[in-house]
C-alpha cells in the first residue's frame, strides 16, 4: 500500500535523504482504472519523498436517465 497523503496539493514534503522537508515534484507514475498514481520527487537531490493516488471524479453512466411514458 503506498503511502496516502491529504486530498491537497502538496509542494513541500520530507525528503527522507535531506531529512527536511523539500520542494517536489509532481510526476505521473501510473494510470490506474480508478485514478493517477502521482509520484513526488524531491527537487533537490531526486529521491522520491511518496505517492498519492488521486482519484478521478466518478462520471455517471450516459444512460441513466428515467424512460419516457408515451
Ligand atoms: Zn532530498
Amino acid at each position: 500500500m503506498p503511502r496516502q497523503f491529504e486530498n491537497l496539493r502538496a509542494s513541500e514534503l520530507f525528503c527522507p535523504r535531506c531529512r527536511v522537508a523539500q520542494p517536489v515534484r509532481e510526476r505521473l507514475l501510473l494510470v490506474l482504472p480508478q485514478g493517477d498514481l502521482m509520484d513526488y520527487r524531491c527537487q533537490a537531490c531526486g529521491t522520491s519523498c511518496g505517492t498519492r493516488e488521486v482519484r478521478h471524479p466518478p462520471q455517471p453512466p450516459p444512460m441513466m436517465r428515467p424512460p419516457r411514458g408515451p
